[in-house]
């Protein structure tokens, strides 16, 4: 209902958007003049040299044909429900008459749960692999048929997991698997495995390394905070999503279970709502044509 009477009207949501977008007030990309006027279209118009700016154009808000204020519901709608909502969810709530716009509306919004430019942990990590997809546990090493193996990146909190980053990789060889490492954690961050050889250069690439468990294992048998964290991961795909997240997609709901899961202890809603906005201007827009067959990845 504080939602609903915040944004009660058009006005009071591109003023949001604005505030967020340009915290400093607008200036002018092509002469730096901050005066505008406004259009009748809701344009920002420079009196410097009538460029003209759109708060939406150039965000994940732009050529919607929609009502800002449903965005802001899909965006709340998505923020305060603890495990997230499917497209199907979405589509009902909003009375949207496709379900392909909830679905397309889920993806971007899922694509700025990645804030641009976030930093890679550090500290001490555990690292293992996962296979999602399929019923039986995959064989040791390369390609394990329908399913796709992905590195958790757990960050030790005395016994607790601080922050956690995902991220899928094409086999568990050690071109892949450091890839991923130096993707997301930084150096210097000291890492614990188990005796795969696929993290055998960690110390080599400026890694400090600690085997904790000797038996080396694809997927299966992990460490105990990545299993914590693959088991929340695995439960949360079966329960919202009905395990129906097909591999090429895969990569977008990693996105939104590590915003959740890195958000899991903020005490207010609100502030996920605000995170989730301020993002989702300040990421490019996100044609449909990119988001389909998983594409669009940064
Ligand atoms: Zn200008």
């Amino acid at each position: 209902m504080e939602l609903e009477q915040q944004f009660a009207s058009e006005e009071a949501c591109r003023e949001y958007l604005f505030q967020l977008r340009w915290p400093n007030g607008f200036e002018c990309p092509r002469c730096h003049e901050r005066k505008t006027w406004k259009t009748k279209q809701n344009l920002y118009c420079c009196v410097g040299c009538r460029y003209q700016a759109s708060i939406t154009a150039g965000t994940i808000f732009q050529d919607t044909g929609k009502p800002l204020k449903i965005w802001f519901r899909a965006m709340w709608y998505v923020t305060s429900q603890k495990y997230g909502v499917s497209a199907l969810g979405l589509q009902r709530m909003l009375g949207l008459g496709s379900y392909r716009t909830a679905w397309s509306w889920l993806h971007k919004l899922r694509c700025a749960m990645v804030r641009p430019g976030r930093d890679r942990l550090s500290g001490i990590v555990e690292v293992d692999e996962i296979y999602i997809g399929g019923s039986k546990p995959g064989k040791r090493g390369r390609g394990a048929a329908g399913k796709t193996l992905v590195m958790i990146v757990a960050q030790k909190d005395g016994k607790r997991i601080g922050r956690i980053r995902l991220q899928q990789v094409a086999d568990a060889s050690e071109e892949s698997l450091m890839g991923a490492v130096s993707k997301t954690i930084e150096p210097n961050t000291l890492i614990h495995t188990d005796g795969w050889l696929g993290y055998g250069k960690l110390d080599k690439l400026g890694y400090p390394h600690k085997i904790v468990r000797e038996e080396p294992h694809i997927g299966i048998n992990l460490l105990p905070l990545a299993n914590r964290v693959a088991s929340l991961l695995k439960r949360w795909l079966l329960g919202t999503h009905q395990g129906a997240v097909r591999g090429s997609y895969l990569d977008y709901y990693l996105d939104e279970f590590t915003f959740r899961f890195n958000r899991r202890t903020s005490q207010s809603r609100g502030k996920l709502f605000y995170r989730l906005a301020q993002q989702s201007v300040e990421i490019a827009p996100v044609p449909i044509k990119d988001i389909i067959g998983g594409r669009f990845h940064r």
